[in-house]
């Protein structure tokens, strides 16, 4: 029995914003048939002979412009790493997401995900937050910050 194993919906590019539809079907017998937004089917031998008919009349298959338009919308990925879900300390073991620091641990270094200014002692009551990577790659905690008391002073 003859039937339609493919339908494709193609857009005429340069016709945009007015839209200039053809349909592509493809049978089981591997014939095609064109229907276009003036109502009128073409009949094709095959696929690519559709195809190549399409692409002469500047069509662009639905799918393809689809994912274009997503991908402008969402653009490129931001090259900013997302924050880590859980983060632990590589040398004691200590769950720094859930709060955790070892007291002795220059890993943790007296703080689990943020502490106070180490600068001065947490006197200027600011918080610092901890650069995940660099606390783990190196072995020595890193925090991310400026003491209060020091911007003061330097006016
Ligand atoms: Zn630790
Ligand atoms: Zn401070």
């Amino acid at each position: 029995m003859r039937k339609v194993i493919k339908t494709r919906w193609w857009l005429m590019d340069c016709s945009l914003p007015q839209r200039n539809w053809a349909r592509l079907r493809v049978w089981n017998d591997g014939t095609c048939d064109l229907l276009d937004s003036d109502d009128r089917l073409h009949p094709f031998e095959s696929e690519a002979a559709a195809v190549t008919f399409l692409r002469e009349d500047e069509f662009v298959p639905l799918d393809q412009l689809l994912d274009e338009v997503t991908y402008n919308r969402v653009g490129p990925s931001p090259l900013v790493p997302p924050e880590p879900a859980r983060a632990d300390c590589p040398t004691c073991g200590s769950s720094w997401t859930e709060g955790l620091y070892g007291p002795e641990c220059d890993t943790c270094g007296g703080g689990a995900m943020d502490r106070p200014c180490p600068v001065c002692g947490g006197i200027c009551g600011r918080v610092w937050r901890r650069a995940v990577m660099d606390s783990q790659d190196s072995g020595l905690a890193h925090w991310i910050g400026h003491c209060g008391l020091a911007a003061r002073t330097q006016g």
